[in-house]
């Protein structure tokens, strides 16, 4: 376990006009000129990259690619050539490997690496920071702009700052003269519509964010406020996560008619979470934490989240968490789909989940009812008769 006072090491590790950059790499007839990977320029899709010089004409990712050529007619438009920055991308991660196991790809072009633990065997995190950057640039004739911070919040900000080909190293008594200045759209989550309400309660840089107390933040922005309230002042205590914990088992179903009925809509929840736990079990992992999706008529989205104490893999212990986030959402109008999702998960035989296992009967009971549903059929137990179960369970 980690010990959150401990100081970290976080690299953000982000490529330079990723695919624009190697399209030119592999092609010299295209250094120096405006190139756009997206499509072809009268399709109906966007920009995925754009080169460096291709920006200077203000084109930028996610324009619709005929704005684009409006605004550079002379720029070269390239089909997005998937497998092959798929493959750049895994060439880049090697070189992420040779220094830390604690790898989050956040896309193909962009990595948080905790090397907090790599430095008794490299140096320093600067080394580790610097050396990556150098044998991106040698063995792969790419560049990356490269942050080191304390925390994922302020290398990715760090990473940013000096782009292209930048490296910015913050260390705990710059963070607050960093931060100040910054606006705040700067803050990663921070989208076009937080921004504009922040901008109506006239704050548009860091500094003035932090003039705001956490209670007003949170009826502004809800529980996001918080969270504004700690990034503006550097404090972040998201770790990095390797591929396996960010991997989620969901299940969601959309109803041909939009549904009201709450003892129904708790049915299909007793169902989602049945089905979720079943195929945490059959693939040997626990989850921790539980995420319960509900999209209105009006097609409005919300998505709400537990993290429990220990791990889990029954069914019983999913659908109460989802069934409570579902009775808090207090629902105002009828439902047209409705999930269940776990995250947060690991190996069944890990340490971590052997010494949390708070109810090895019932697991070994959920296991045994698994076996027979794939003898006997799907419905050779029924929901109905799960409950009952285990609530006998239970006395
Ligand atoms: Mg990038």
């Amino acid at each position: 376990m980690k010990n959150s006072t401990r100081k970290l090491q976080i690299i953000h590790v982000d490529m330079d006009a990723f695919y624009a950059s190697i399209e030119q790499r592999d092609n010299p007839d295209l250094r120096g000129k405006p190139v756009v990977v997206g499509g072809r320029p009268n399709s109906r899709g966007v920009a995925s990259t754009c080169s460096y010089e291709a920006r200077k004409y203000g084109i930028r990712s996610a324009m619709p690619l005929t704005e684009a050529r409006r605004r550079c007619p002379h720029a070269v438009f390239l089909p997005v050539d998937m497998p092959k920055y798929a493959k750049v991308s895994s060439q880049i991660h090697r070189i992420f490997q040779d220094y830390t196991p604690i790898i989050e790809p956040i896309s193909l072009d962009e990595a948080f690496l905790d090397v907090t633990d790599s430095t008794r065997l490299f140096g320093s995190a600067h080394i580790i920071a610097l050396e990556i950057k150098e044998r991106i640039k040698k063995e792969l004739d790419l560049t990356a702009s490269v942050g080191l911070a304390p925390n994922k919040f302020l290398a990715k900000i760090a990473s940013d700052i000096q782009k292209p080909d930048g490296f910015v190293m913050l260390t705990e008594e710059e963070i607050q003269d960093f931060l100040d200045p910054l606006p705040v759209e700067k803050i990663w989550g921070v989208g076009p519509k937080t921004a504009e309400k922040l901008h109506m309660l006239h704050i548009k840089t860091i500094r003035e964010l932090k003039a705001l107390d956490q209670v007003t933040l949170r009826n502004h922005f809800g529980t996001a406020g918080s969270q504004l309230y700690y990034l503006a002042r550097g404090i972040d205590n998201r770790p990095v996560e390797t591929e396996r914990e960010a991997k989620s088992i969901g299940r969601e179903t959309t109803f041909p008619q939009d549904l009201s009925d709450t003892e129904v809509l708790q049915t299909f929840i007793l169902d989602l979470s049945a089905d979720v736990a079943r195929k945490l079990r059959k693939e040997s992992l626990k989850a921790k934490t539980i995420s319960l999706k509900v999209r209105f008529a009006d097609f409005r989205t919300v998505s709400r989240s537990k993290t429990l104490d220990s791990y889990t893999s029954l069914d019983q212990d999913i659908y109460a968490q989802a069934n409570y986030l579902f009775q808090e959402l207090r629902l105002s109008q009828p439902v047209r789909l409705i999930g269940v999702s776990v995250h947060n998960l690991v190996p069944e035989e890990s340490q971590q989940s052997l010494f949390e296992t708070a109810n090895p009967e019932k697991e070994k009971l959920a296991k045994t009812m698994d076996t027979i549903k794939e003898r006997f059929g799907e419905n050779s137990i029924t929901l109905a008769r799960l409950l009952n179960l285990y609530s006998k369970e239970k006395e």
